[in-house]
């Protein structure tokens, strides 16, 4: 398999992590900003650092950006900028194009000029972190849509020595358990009869109202 080509626009705390991450896990990267400095500071992390300006067209077709295969836009100030990168490469064709939004009408707007994919890091992390200090059973928290959720939750002293039909959070929370995490070991089509030790790590998936039901009864 070809290894995949990703180019990152805005070398800013996000677009500089998931540069340095994507070259760490082996990928080729291009790293481009307007400002020379952010460019030459990521030069020996990634691949190619290019200094250019991504709302002009012509720069972004001379760096052949057509070929790569994800583009990620991580201008994250200048909305204007991030906007006008995306409209032109959409029009450009191409790459996958991830664009970090801003705020909420900010994504609703890359999504109707045809961004294919929309994050949202501060917002994302700000849920996972509140849901983790409120309920320090919740590990982790990623929201799927406006509705569901998943939750990675200890399991709590209420839980442990039940097996899955005991515990029965379908019907009593509408959510399922997908996964179960025992040390290293990840069990991932677990069983009625599968019973819950200290230490379990249970993946669930459900409505969010239901999740936070069922992170409260078992607070
Ligand atoms: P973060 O919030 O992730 O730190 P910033 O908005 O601070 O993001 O940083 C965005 C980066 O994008 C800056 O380094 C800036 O120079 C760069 N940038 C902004 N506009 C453009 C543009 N039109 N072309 C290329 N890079 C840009």
């Amino acid at each position: 398999m070809e290894k995949k080509q990703f180019a990152v626009i805005g070398m800013g705390r996000f677009g500089l992590s998931v540069a340095s991450a994507l070259s760490g896990m082996g990928f080729d990267v291009l790293a481009i900003d307007a400002n020379e400095q952010r460019t030459q500071a990521v030069s020996n992390i990634v691949t190619h650092a290019v200094s250019a300006d991504s709302t002009d067209e012509e720069a972004l077709r001379a760096l052949g950006i057509r070929n790569f295969d994800v583009v990620v836009v991580a201008i994250g100030q200048d909305i204007q900028a991030s906007i006008l990168t995306t409209l032109i490469l959409k029009d450009l064709g191409g790459p996958l194009i991830v664009v970090k939004a801003q705020n909420e009408l900010h994504g609703k707007v890359l999504n109707k000029i045809g961004a294919d994919k929309v994050i949202y890091p501060e917002r994302d992390m700000g849920l996972r972190v509140a849901h983790h200090l409120t309920s320090p059973n919740i590990l982790d928290y990623i929201e799927l849509s406006d509705e569901y959720s998943i939750a990675e939750m200890r399991a709590t002293s209420g839980m442990l020595g039940q097996n899955l039909k005991e515990l029965d959070v379908r019907a009593k929370f509408g959510c399922n358990v997908m996964a179960i995490k025992r040390g290293t070991k990840m069990n991932i089509s677990p069983t009625a009869d599968d019973r819950l030790e200290e230490g379990d790590i249970l993946i669930i998936v459900g409505q969010k109202n239901d999740l936070t039901k069922l992170e409260l009864a078992y607070a």
